[in-house]
């Protein structure tokens, strides 16, 4: 089973999401991307989901840190924002976002898009 780590301060959405994706992919949490930063070594993620608005440190400060570690050059990272300013898509884009999801969304649309980059 692939293991996706999971990167959002809400607990309710995180809960949300791993009800969507039990059974079907293994679940590493973390509450922001400082915790995600620091449960990484030792951690094999096939998949990465990040919230933008964390305490601590975003969700985009974390994907330009995990796109540095030549194990995660090319691991999708699938951004999850209730914004959709294009200047944001952008700087995702720039520093090797695999795709957006804009919540709130269906869990079916989620795990489609972790299908499609999965391959
Ligand atoms: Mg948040």
């Amino acid at each position: 089973m692939k293991t996706v780590m999971l990167v959002d301060d809400s607990n309710s959405i995180r809960n949300i999401i791993k009800n969507a994706l039990v059974g079907q992919y293994n679940v590493v949490e973390a509450e922001n991307g400082k915790d995600a930063l620091a449960k990484l070594p030792g951690t094999a993620v096939d998949f990465f989901l990040f919230d933008v608005n964390m305490p601590e440190m975003d969700g985009i400060t974390l994907l330009g840190e995990v796109r540095k570690l030549p194990a995660h050059k090319g691991t999708p990272i699938l951004m999850l924002t209730t914004e959709t300013k294009d200047e944001l898509r952008q700087k995702g884009r720039e520093l090797g976002a695999s795709g957006w999801i804009v919540k709130p969304f269906e869990p079916d649309k989620l795990i489609a898009a972790m299908q499609k980059l999965l391959g």
